[in-house]
């Protein structure tokens, strides 16, 4: 029970989640920014909710990414797009907001098994 588990904030929001609940975002060793649903990619990785609220958060205000990632430039503009596209295939809502509505989340797990699914 007293199992460590690893905390990260979200970009977006800045909430404190699980590591494993969150998106891992990493700047490639080349300076592209893109997603790393592994969490094992080479480079410096920020953190966000797999929701389209929290991507929406940080598309619209990207020097939030920039200086995370600790960037020389501006992203990309087709790193930025990528990411909108991805943000496209997550639930609108955060994954604290559906907690704290007491709300299940099964449709969160469904997702996160798909994930898991395929990224091997
Ligand atoms: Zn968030």
């Amino acid at each position: 029970m007293a199992k460590h588990i690893p905390q990260r904030t979200c970009i977006g929001c800045r909430t404190v989640q699980a590591k494993r609940e969150l998106l891992r975002i990493v700047r490639t060793p080349t300076g592209q920014v893109v997603a790393d649903p592994s969490g094992k990619k080479n480079g410096r990785g920020t953190y966000i909710h797999k929701t389209r609220e929290c991507f929406e958060t940080v598309l619209s205000a990207p020097g939030k990414l920039q200086h995370a990632l600790n960037l020389q430039a501006p992203l990309a503009r087709q790193d930025l797009e990528a990411l909108a596209e991805l943000a496209k295939t997550f639930p609108a809502q955060t994954a604290a907001g559906s907690a704290m509505k007491g709300q299940n989340s099964e449709p969160r797990r469904a997702l996160d098994q798909a994930a898991h699914q395929t990224s091997e």
